[in-house]
């Protein structure tokens, strides 16, 4: 009898491990990707604010910056922005 505890309070265990251990592996994504994006890994899509990787990205030099975007529509939505908005010049 005293096996079926002994198994049933491994199992248990392998059960805590588990669960924490999928705790902790979303704590640690999360980790690392503040990480990534403090040290400049991650770019912020100016259109729609997600943080994108810049190899991943959808990326335009825009006036001469290279900027980076989750998505074509993103891109196309920013450039479209910047050329109605700023400065209220007709052009
Ligand atoms: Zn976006």
């Amino acid at each position: 009898m005293w096996k079926f505890i002994i198994a049933a309070a491994a199992a248990y265990m392998l059960w805590k491990m588990f669960m924490g251990d999928t705790k902790r592996r979303k704590e640690e994504a999360k980790q690392e990707r503040e990480t990534l994006i403090v040290r400049g890994e991650m770019v912020k899509d100016p259109a729609c604010g997600a943080y994108v990787s810049p190899e991943d990205s959808v990326h335009a030099s825009i006036e001469g910056r290279t900027m980076h975007f989750c998505s074509y529509e993103c891109r196309d939505a920013y450039i479209k922005q910047l050329r109605s908005g700023s400065n209220g010049n007709k052009g």
